[in-house]
C-alpha cells in the first residue's frame, strides 16, 4: 500500500513521535484524536486496511452490538453526538463501522494511522528514554509512550483441531470474515461455538443453507434483544438532555442506562420474581441481569434467574431433547458472558438444523470432508469457526513489550496479568493500556471505559509535562495491592465460577485468573478520579 509522505521509515532512520498508539478501534482512534489535541505528536498503526478495531474485522452475518447505540457511542464531543443519528436500538456492525469512519474523517485522524501495519514487538531503550516499535512491515518508530490499543478482543483464535487443514471445504472465522460476505446456499455448513457471535451468526446461517450443524460445547444463556428500528422520539428526548444522560452513565455500575434494582431476589415472591424476570424478557437486551441486586453474587438467587430462562428455552424450543441440550447448567447466569440473539432458540425448530452436542462426545478430528466427534462423523461444505478469542491478553502478549532490563511481558505475565489500575504494569515505563486486564473493561461498556482510560492518559501526560517529570511508571507495591482488591471484588461474585473466557478458560494453558475488575464502572472511575487528584499515588514518576 503506498504511504502517505513522511509517514513510513526504515530502520536505519526510525522516525520520532511523542506517542505511539497500536490499534485503530474505539480506543485508539479516541486516543489520536484526544493525545493530538494536547499537541503531541502521535503515530496510530493498525493491521487492517480501514479503522474500526473490532468493527472492522467482525463482519459475520448478524454481527451486531449487545449494548443500546445511543450508549454505545463516543460522548467527547457533543456535536457529534448530536449530528450522527443510529437507525436501530442495537448497532448492526455494518453501521458502526461507517460511525467510526465517520469519526476519522470528521476528526481528520487519518493522516496519523497508518493502516495494513501490525506492531510486531516493541523494547523501552532506558538511556534514551524512548519507546522503539517495530512494524511487520519494517518500520521503526520511537516514543515517549506506547499506548497498546488493541482490544480486549482481537486475537482470533481456531482450537487446535487434529486435521485442521485437511478440510477441503471453505472455512471461516467469526472475527476474520471476507469483506465480500459468504454466500451459504445450497451448502452444508457446520458452526462451532455457541458463544455471542455464535449465536447471532448461527439464526442467519441457519437461513441461508441447505442444512446447518452446530456444534455445542456448553449451552450458554441468551436472551433475546428485540431490536427495532430506533424510536425517534426517544432520540429526540435523549438527545436534549445527552450530556447530562452521558453524566449519568459513566457513574452507574457497567456503564449503560440498565436499569438495577435494588432487591434481593430472594425477599420476592416467586410470583414477583416470575413478573419481574418477564418483563425483563419482554424488554430484551441485557437488562435482564439487573432485575434484581444479587443475582451475580448469590447463588440462590441466580437459580432463580437461571430455571426462569431454561423455562423459556422449553417454551420456545419443540423437540424436548433439544431443549434440554439447549439448557444452561452448572454455572451461574451472568458468570460467563450472557448473550443477547435474534430468533436463536427458534432456529433449532428448523427441520435443516442440527444441534451436536460436543460435550459429551468432543470434535476429534476435522478430516477432508467434515467433523468427526467422538461417536459421529458429519459430512460438510463449510466449517465456521465461532471459536472466540484469546481475550484481553493476547493481542498484547502478540506484541511482547520488553521494558526495563529487557523483561519480557510475556514473562512477567506468565502466572497471569498483573497492572496496577489496569492502565499500566510495573517495570514497563511509559507504556498504557486501553481497558487492560484489572480495569472493568469488557464487563461495561466499552466506550465509556476506553473513554475514561484515554481522558486518564491525556491528564496524566499533561501532569507529567507540568511537572517537568520524564518518565511514569506502576509502583511494584501499588500494582500488587491492586491485584489482590481486584481479585477479592471477583472473589466475593459468582463471576469466577464460570469457565469462562474472563478467566482465560477457553485457552488450554492460559493461567486461570479473572481478568476484568468487577467492584463497577461508577467505582473504578471514582478511583482514578482520587488517584488523578492526588498526584498519582502508586505511580512513580521521575
Ligand atoms: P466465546 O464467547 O469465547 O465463544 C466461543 C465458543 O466456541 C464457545 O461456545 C466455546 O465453547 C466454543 N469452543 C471453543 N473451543 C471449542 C472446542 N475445542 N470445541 C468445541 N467448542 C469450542 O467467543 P465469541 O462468541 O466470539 O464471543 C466472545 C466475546 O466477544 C463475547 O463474549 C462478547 O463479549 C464479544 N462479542 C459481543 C458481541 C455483541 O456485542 N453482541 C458479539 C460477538 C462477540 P465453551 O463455552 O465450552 O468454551
Amino acid at each position: 500500500m503506498a504511504r502517505p509522505s513522511g509517514i513510513s521509515a526504515r530502520p536505519e532512520q526510525p522516525a520520532e513521535f511523542d506517542v505511539v498508539i497500536v490499534g485503530a478501534g474505539f480506543a485508539g482512534l479516541y486516543a489520536v484524536h484526544r493525545l493530538r489535541e494536547l499537541g503531541l505528536a502521535v503515530r496510530c498503526y493498525d493491521a487492517a486496511s480501514g479503522v474500526g478495531g473490532t468493527w472492522f474485522w467482525n463482519r459475520y452475518p448478524g454481527a451486531r452490538c449487545d449494548v443500546e447505540s445511543m450508549d454505545y457511542s463516543y460522548s467527547f464531543s457533543p456535536e457529534l453526538e448530536q449530528e450522527w443519528s443510529w437507525t436501530e436500538r442495537y448497532p448492526a456492525q455494518p453501521e458502526i463501522l461507517r460511525y467510526l469512519n465517520h469519526v476519522a474523517d470528521r476528526f481528520d485522524l487519518r493522516r496519523d494511522i497508518q493502516l495494513e501495519t501490525r506492531v510486531t514487538g516493541a523494547s523501552y531503550d532506558e538511556t534514551a528514554g524512548r519507546w522503539e516499535v517495530r512494524t511487520g512491515q519494517g518500520d521503526v518508530a520511537r516514543a515517549r509512550f506506547l499506548v497498546i490499543a488493541t482490544g480486549c478482543l482481537s486475537a482470533a483464535r481456531i482450537p487446535d483441531f487434529p486435521g485442521l487443514g485437511s478440510f477441503q471445504g471453505a472455512t471461516y472465522h467469526t472475527a476474520d470474515w471476507p469483506d465480500e460476505g459468504v454466500d451459504f446456499t445450497g451448502k452444508r455448513v457446520g458452526v462451532i461455538g455457541t458463544g455471542s457471535s455464535g449465536t447471532q451468526a448461527i439464526p442467519l446461517i441457519a437461513a441461508q443453507a441447505a442444512h446447518t450443524t452446530v456444534f455445542q460445547r456448553t449451552a450458554n444463556f441468551s436472551l433475546p434483544a428485540r431490536n427495532r428500528p430506533l424510536d425517534r422520539e426517544y432520540e429526540r428526548a435523549l438527545k436534549a438532555r445527552y450530556q447530562e444522560h452521558r453524566e449519568f452513565v459513566r457513574y452507574t455500575p457497567n456503564g449503560t442506562a440498565r436499569r438495577n434494582s435494588d432487591r434481593s431476589a430472594l425477599e420476592a415472591s416467586a410470583e414477583e420474581r416470575r413478573t419481574e424476570y418477564e418483563s425483563r424478557w419482554q424488554e430484551g437486551g441485557g437488562g435482564f441481569i439487573g432485575a434484581f441486586n444479587d443475582l451475580l453474587k448469590n447463588q440462590d438467587a441466580n437459580d432463580t434467574a437461571a430455571e426462569f430462562l431454561r423455562s423459556k428455552i422449553r417454551e420456545i424450543v419443540r423437540d424436548p431433547r433439544v431443549a434440554d441440550l439447549l439448557s444452561p447448567r452448572g454455572f451461574p447466569v451472568g458468570s460467563k458472558r450472557v448473550t443477547v440473539d435474534t430468533d436463536y432458540y427458534a432456529t433449532f425448530n428448523r427441520p435443516d438444523v442440527t444441534l451436536v452436542d460436543v460435550h459429551s462426545a468432543p470434535i476429534e478430528e476435522i478430516t477432508p470432508t467434515g467433523i468427526r466427534t467422538a461417536d459421529a462423523s458429519y459430512e460438510l461444505d463449510a466449517i465456521v469457526f465461532a471459536t472466540g478469542f484469546d481475550a484481553i491478553t493476547g493481542a498484547v502478549l502478540a506484541i511482547d513489550p520488553r521494558g526495563r532490563g529487557g523483561l519480557h511481558l510475556r514473562d512477567k505475565w506468565s502466572a497471569g496479568p498483573r497492572t496496577y489500575l489496569g492502565l499500566v504494569t510495573a517495570g514497563f515505563p511509559n507504556l498504557f493500556l486501553v481497558t487492560g486486564p484489572g480495569s472493568p473493561s469488557v464487563i461495561s461498556n466499552m466506550v465509556v471505559s476506553i473513554e475514561q482510560h484515554v481522558d486518564f492518559i491525556a491528564d496524566h501526560l499533561v501532569y507529567l509535562n507540568k511537572n517537568g517529570l520524564e518518565v511514569t511508571e506502576a509502583d511494584a507495591a501499588a500494582e500488587d495491592a491492586w491485584m489482590d482488591h481486584v481479585n477479592e471484588v471477583a472473589a466475593g461474585t459468582l463471576f469466577v465460577k464460570g469457565n469462562s473466557w474472563y478467566v482465560g478458560a477457553n485457552v488450554p494453558g492460559k493461567p486461570r485468573i479473572f481478568m476484568p475488575y468487577v467492584g463497577g464502572v461508577g467505582v473504578y472511575r471514582r478511583k482514578c478520579e482520587d488517584i488523578a487528584a492526588s498526584d498519582y499515588p502508586g505511580f512513580r514518576t521521575t
